[in-house]
């Protein structure tokens, strides 16, 4: 046999890991009532003007290794085994990251409780990943039919709306939340979505007032940064949910 005929051996292909792009290793407001370190996930397709995490967007970062962050993340969990209850999945957008299943399942495995923040972009992904969930954080960005205006993108709100309707019939726990900014969003803008969400059958809704910080949208930055809602209509909108909140 020569050096022609005769078979090369294939090389294992080295996985990708999960694209680490940063990393809370404490955190009592990522997971209800539960103590977590949050994994933020590198990249997002959408654009909104609000972002706070703009340095998320980029679908990698060329410094980085994933492989070497993901298990300096793995090991640094493994000393918290007991210590915290759960681990969340932030972006970015944790639906974009091939590996996400295999990073859920490790996770796991090691006793934490899993959170997952979405935007809501993969229905696909989200259908195969919500037996590993123990909670979701899905954002509700805007009406369904307004809802390029805050991603930049066309027709996104049609997966988050088939994202909610997996989340819903899976039964796990969840809040949807909007951030609202008073640019961006009007009082009909968010009577509307409260009267989409409650039509849907969604019971837990939060909204969550803009935060300058990381926002690199000069226009959008207020120096009065606190939230004013008209209380005369989201009142009676709050009692479409069986738990409704404003977070400052
Ligand atoms: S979906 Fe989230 S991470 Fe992506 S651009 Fe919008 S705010 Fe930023």
């Amino acid at each position: 046999m020569n050096a022609f005929s005769s078979k090369k051996k294939k090389l294992p292909s080295r996985k990708r890991a999960l694209n680490v792009g940063g990393f809370l290793p404490f955190s009592m407001g990522d997971y209800p009532l539960h103590l977590s370190a949050v994994i933020f996930c590198q990249g997002c397709h959408w654009r909104c003007r609000y972002c706070h995490n703009p340095g998320l967007q980029p679908l990698s970062q060329p410094k980085k290794d994933a492989n070497s962050e993901w298990a300096k993340v793995m090991a640094f969990l493994r000393t918290r085994q007991n210590l915290l209850e759960a681990v969340v999945f932030s972006g970015g957008e944790p639906l974009l990251q091939p590996s996400l299943i295999s990073a859920l399942r490790a996770v796991k495995k090691l006793g934490f409780k899993i959170g997952l923040h979405t935007n809501g972009t993969s229905p696909s992904h989200f259908e195969k990943v919500l037996r590993y969930l123990d909670w979701v954080g899905l954002d509700i960005k805007a009406p369904l039919e307004h809802y390029s205006k805050i991603t930049g993108v066309p027709k996104s709100g049609d997966s988050v709306w088939h994202c909610l309707k997996l989340l819903l019939k899976a039964k796990i726990p969840y809040e949807c939340r909007t951030t609202v900014h008073p640019q961006l969003h009007s009082p009909e803008d968010m009577r509307k979505i409260m009267e989409q969400l409650h039509q849907m059958g969604v019971h837990h809704y939060v909204i969550q007032q803009f935060r300058n910080e990381g926002c690199n949208d000069e226009k959008l930055i207020r120096k009065e940064p606190r939230l004013t809602i008209d209380s005369t209509l989201i009142g009676p909108l709050g009692n479409l949910f069986k738990t409704f909140s404003i977070r400052h």
